[in-house]
């Protein structure tokens, strides 16, 4: 395995920006020094060539992690245009070396059969970058057996699990309380992290029942209003409050969200917030054109109002994690009905993820602080931290070089997912990724991709909330305040 010199960049992690040399070498980082020795390293490399990259002028961070991908989302007779392999090139296009995706709770099977049929799929579906899984839990299968199954998923090295407070004709619903409560006890027990999907079902069958109008694109986010959000967020969070067990809300997409959020954490209890660039930038009037059945999405997208107070709430700490939601469906496949009953539902966005949150809060908030909310604060919660997350010496050797040099108007030519598209067409990005290193291996650099499919490995949580990591409210959210970022060249 060959060894990367990484010159002249400024290293920026969760607690560091600071101009530094790194090395990798046997796939992990091996040296951080204000100036590598360029000759003294080709001298001591046993085996494999010794590249060497200039990054003068650019930023150079811990791989990225999207927390929250669907690849090879098989719905309704369909499949999402990437799978594996095509999930791979779109992540490290956007510097992300490593993605948590989703093993549904099969019917028939139990958690741990689940997640080892998932696990089979991705290692044999060629990813080319690294994973781990949130592991389904849902209502269909909701028994006796889950305490122990919960034990077995643990000892595979999965240690998160998805509910969902809706989709009661696919079985995924889980609003048994009985159950809940039971789920968040062992969750408690075990140290595993729920994290739940919000969206209030009582409220949504009500409205689709008295629905009296038409069911285009702009009709959805009515449909599924954020209310429904807030109100999910409200009753499962005062139940997992109730059994003191932490709990996670993704995709968090509206202010009405965000404030029941602000309520349970005002209340003492450990709640941890992601939302996605879909609900910080794309308002719901994207809905109302030709094809708007292109941006149809649970939730669906909300006001310009709500974008906005999100991104506030985002520079000032209140989201512990931004990830995507990638679920990517070709323009044909989307745009194949009109009616929201059977548009595929999901953007893909993992590749646009970290140019839009660069370009959108460089100037709001310190760089390490947005750079931890796509490393180190989803490598912690979800019990990577040890490989993944951070620059220092024994971690994974995953790099994301991004110059931040230039400007472009997203549009579908320059992205590479398979679907063929971006939802944030029209939208300015600065600077780009131009080079993704993974375990030690250049994936992608200056626009041309060299993953290799099956390389990507499952990576296994090995502790998520044992030992807390993080209390609310911390004194300054979660930030690490700016005057105590590390300069590590200085110690
Ligand atoms: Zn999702």
């Amino acid at each position: 395995m060959s060894t990367i010199i990484i010159k002249n960049g400024t290293l920026v992690d969760y607690r560091t920006e600071c101009r530094a040399d790194l090395v990798i070498s046997g796939g992990k980082i091996c040296k951080i020094a204000p100036s590598v020795d360029v000759e003294e390293e080709k001298r001591r490399a046993t085996s494999g060539g010794v590249k060497v990259i200039d990054a003068a002028g650019c930023l150079v961070l811990p791989g990225l992690i999207d927390a929250h991908t669907h690849y090879h989302l098989v719905s309704r007779g369909t499949v999402t245009a990437d799978s594996f392999r095509e999930g791979s090139r779109t992540a490290s296009f956007g510097g992300v070396t490593t993605v948590i995706d989703f093993a549904d709770h099969n019917k028939g099977m139990n958690l741990e059969e689940s997640a080892k049929f998932r696990l089979d799929e991705m290692a044999r579906g060629g990813m080319a970058v690294d994973y781990t899984l949130h592991q389904g839990v849902y209502g269909h299968g909701y028994d006796a057996s889950i305490p122990e199954n919960l034990e077995r998923l643990k000892e595979l090295g999965i240690r998160t699990l998805k509910i969902f407070t809706t989709y009661r004709n696919t079985g995924y619903l889980l609003d048994d309380p009985a159950s809940l409560r039971d789920l968040f006890r062992n969750a408690k027990r075990l140290g595993m992290l729920v994290t739940v999907h919000c969206e209030y079902n009582p409220f949504i069958e009500k409205i689709n029942d008295n629905w009296k109008g038409t069911y285009l694109p702009k009709d959805h986010p009515d449909m599924r209003p954020a209310e429904a959000e807030a109100e999910a967020i409200r009753t499962y969070g005062e139940i997992a409050f109730e059994e003191d067990c932490p709990l996670y809300i993704v995709h968090c997409s509206s202010e009405a969200g965000l404030d029941e959020i602000r309520r349970l954490r005002g209340m003492g209890a450990e709640i941890y917030a992601e939302t996605t660039p879909t609900y910080l930038f794309l308002e719901r009037s994207r809905l109302e054109g030709n094809d708007g059945a292109l941006f149809v999405m649970t939730p669906p997208l909300r006001t310009e109002r709500d974008n906005k107070i999100l991104r506030d709430a985002l520079s000032r700490g209140e989201f512990n994690v931004v990830a995507t939601d990638h679920c990517s469906f070709t323009r044909e496949q989307k745009l194949s009905s009109c009616d929201v009953r059977t548009i595929y539902p999901g953007v893909p966005g993992t590749e646009e993820m970290f140019p839009l949150l660069y370009t959108a809060f460089k100037d709001r908030m310190p760089l390490s602080n947005l750079v931890s909310l796509v490393t180190n604060e989803p490598a912690k919660l979800f019990g990577i931290s040890g490989r993944k997350g951070s620059l220092s010496v024994g971690m994974d050797g995953d790099v994301c070089i991004y110059d931040p040099r230039g400007e472009r108007i997203l549009d579908d030519s320059i992205v590479h997912t398979a679907a063929k598209y971006t939802a944030f067409r029209g939208l300015k990005i600065e600077g780009k990724v131009s080079c993704t290193i993974s375990r030690g291996r250049v994936v992608m650099e200056r626009g041309e991709y060299f993953g290799e499919p099956g390389e990507g490995r499952f990576i296994e949580q090995s502790s998520t909330l044992e030992g807390g990591v993080a209390v609310w409210p911390p004194a300054r959210g979660f930030f690490i305040p700016k005057d105590a970022i590390r300069k590590v060249c200085n110690d």
